[in-house]
């Protein structure tokens, strides 16, 4: 299954991206990912490269995150955080443009975002598989 929140909360963050002071979820804008899932060991391993921007303030921000989810404890670890001046029509036109870069082997409209299935491989036990999603 893929994993595509339409939020990140602070509060599951090793570290505020944003830091005004009423911040407490980012909606995300843009996501690039790699994800291994392991069925039998119930473990899903994520690497995304995150344009969100924070809910109150609106500001905007580029950043790794890692999730990792083993027995259905999640762990998630920011890596180098941007914040993004340019305005939001140009994020977003650059996002598009991104998006519509890849090839892919699928799509997924959901009710938020648009999939796009850049690679997967699938066995008996494990998925791999990257794909990158946008908000609608
Ligand atoms: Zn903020």
């Amino acid at each position: 299954m893929l994993y595509t929140p339409k939020y990140i909360r602070n509060n599951d963050l090793d570290k505020k991206i944003c830091n005004c002071t009423e911040c407490k979820k980012y909606r995300i804008l843009y996501c690039h990912t790699n994800m291994v899932e392991n069925k039998q060991a119930e473990k899903r391993e994520i690497e995304s490269d995150v344009i969100a921007t924070c809910s109150k303030c609106k500001r905007m921000y580029r950043f790794g995150l890692k999730y990792t989810s083993i027995n259905k404890k999640d762990t998630y670890e920011v890596g180098k955080v941007n914040e993004i001046k340019e305005n939001y029509n140009d994020v977003r036109e650059n996002i598009e443009k991104n998006y519509n870069s890849f090839d892919s082997e699928y799509t997924v409209k959901s009710e938020n975002f648009l999939t796009k299935v850049i690679k997967e491989e699938k066995d008996d036990n494990s998925v791999v598989s990257e794909y990158v999603f946008m908000e609608k």
